[in-house]
């Protein structure tokens, strides 16, 4: 069993896409273990994108976290990082194959959608960044 991240970014919860994302996540046999919906502060965001400080698109990536509500999920399930990673799709929407939320719903990588995390390591550095209360 793994847990993983996933964070429905400002264009997603804007667009009203909680409930599609969702519904795939659980369509796949998947768990939500943590849910919530929040406005995050900017240390928060840094933090969960610290991999990616000093690169060009670092300010406009937070921005875009910090632009409006998101929703935190917390999804478990047997391989559920690499599950969830190949559900959300290449990070350029562009290269996302349809089926995926970024391939179906998203056209450029500055409004992607959606993070999942990358391996079980991140997983478990964003999870007790975004759920510090724990998980059900
Ligand atoms: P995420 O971490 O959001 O799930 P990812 O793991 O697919 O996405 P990362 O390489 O971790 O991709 O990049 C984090 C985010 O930064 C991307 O989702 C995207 O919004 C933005 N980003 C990444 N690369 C670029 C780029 N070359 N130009 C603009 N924005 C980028
Ligand atoms: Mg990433």
């Amino acid at each position: 069993m793994e847990t993983t991240l996933v964070l429905v970014k400002p264009g997603g919860v804007s667009r009203r896409l909680n409930g599609e994302i969702l519904r795939r996540i659980e369509a796949r046999g998947l768990d939500i273990v943590g849910l919530k919906l929040l406005n995050p502060s900017r240390e928060i965001v840094e933090e969960h994108y610290a991999e990616h400080r000093g690169k060009g698109f670092f300010d406009d990536v937070v921005n875009y976290l910090c632009s409006g509500s998101i929703v935190a999920v917390a999804v478990r399930g047997t391989n559920a990082v690499k599950a969830i990673r190949a559900m959300m799709g290449a990070t350029n929407p562009l290269e996302a194959t349809p089926g995926t939320v970024r391939g179906d719903f998203a056209l450029t990588i500055d409004d992607n959608l959606t993070h999942s995390s990358s391996d079980p390591e991140a997983a478990e550095r964003e999870l007790a960044l975004w759920f510090p209360e724990g998980l059900v």
